[in-house]
């Protein structure tokens, strides 16, 4: 494994990646699709519509302009504090996968032209839970944003608490809100884009926090799983339960937006709100 990390390349730029032949299966209808043609329709299957996971960087390219995106806070990294049993060994293989030293990456960028604060999740960095670095990042985004009078905007993705942490993954819930509710009250937006899946202490705290609260389509936006909930209640849940579309219906999210509708609709929102 150590060896292997020595060819890793890093993914520092956003810009610059070659053109690839190459064609994978669809995951959902089997179809074999070249990868650029996948990366031209968004990461969408331009077969049969399936959203696929999308790296956190690659989010950022999707929505920002072209190199405006400055980020912040790179270098923080987790550590084992409570000796948690192969937390380390965890911590190391999501570096390699996910190619990034966290499961959220901050900054700044210009969507639109308007100069917005930035935090993308990953979805490849231990499903985005959200460990002390990740509620530290996000903490320290929304005080550079409250101070420099700067609206927010969150894409989320993530199975929650990071159990690894156990209490010190829990207080970032509150840590993230407070910091939250400080850059709301000098009137600042706050957007959030829920992506699949949202769940977990990061449902419960910020992702839902926005003044406005956007989804992909598809996108599962809950708490507890839907197996826990069957075995607590005893009961069988309706179809299509925590799913975007039930949930705006219940009033938890504003609107639902295709990925490739997304850097327009947000530029205007921003622009709207400037
Ligand atoms: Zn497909």
């Amino acid at each position: 494994m150590k060896f292997k990390k020595f060819f890793i390349k890093t993914c520092n730029e956003l810009e610059g990646e070659k053109n690839t032949t190459r064609k994978i299966a669809c995951k959902k209808c089997g179809k074999k699709i070249s990868v650029s043609k996948i990366r031209k329709n968004y990461f969408v299957c331009p077969n049969c519509g399936n959203y696929y996971l999308v790296r956190a960087r690659r989010r950022i390219l999707m929505l920002a302009d072209k190199r405006s995106f400055i980020e912040h806070d790179r270098e923080l990294t987790s550590k084992n504090i409570l000796s948690f049993p192969e937390y380390d060994e965890k911590l190391e293989k999501a570096k390699i996968k996910s190619r990034e030293n966290e499961g959220v990456i901050c900054g700044t960028c210009l969507i639109g032209g308007v100069k917005v604060c930035i935090f993308s999740m990953d979805p490849y960095f231990m499903m985005g839970s959200m460990g002390s670095v990740v509620g530290e990042k996000i903490t320290r985004l929304f005080e550079y944003a409250t101070k420099n009078s700067l609206p927010v905007l969150g894409i989320t993705v993530s199975g929650g608490a990071r159990m690894q942490e156990g209490m010190l993954s829990l207080m970032q819930m509150s840590k993230v809100s407070a910091a939250v509710k400080r850059h709301s009250d000098k009137n600042n937006l706050y957007i959030n884009l829920l992506t699949n899946p949202t769940t977990g202490g990061v449902n419960a705290s910020f992702a839902m926090l926005g003044d406005i609260t956007l989804s992909e389509p598809h996108a599962r936006v809950g708490f507890a799983g839907p197996r826990v909930i069957e075995k607590t209640l005893n009961k069988s849940l309706p179809k299509g339960f925590q799913r975007a579309e039930s949930v705006l219906k219940c009033g938890f999210i504003d609107m639902i937006v295709e990925r490739k509708n997304q850097k327009e609709l947000i530029s205007k929102l921003l622009i709207m709100h400037s």
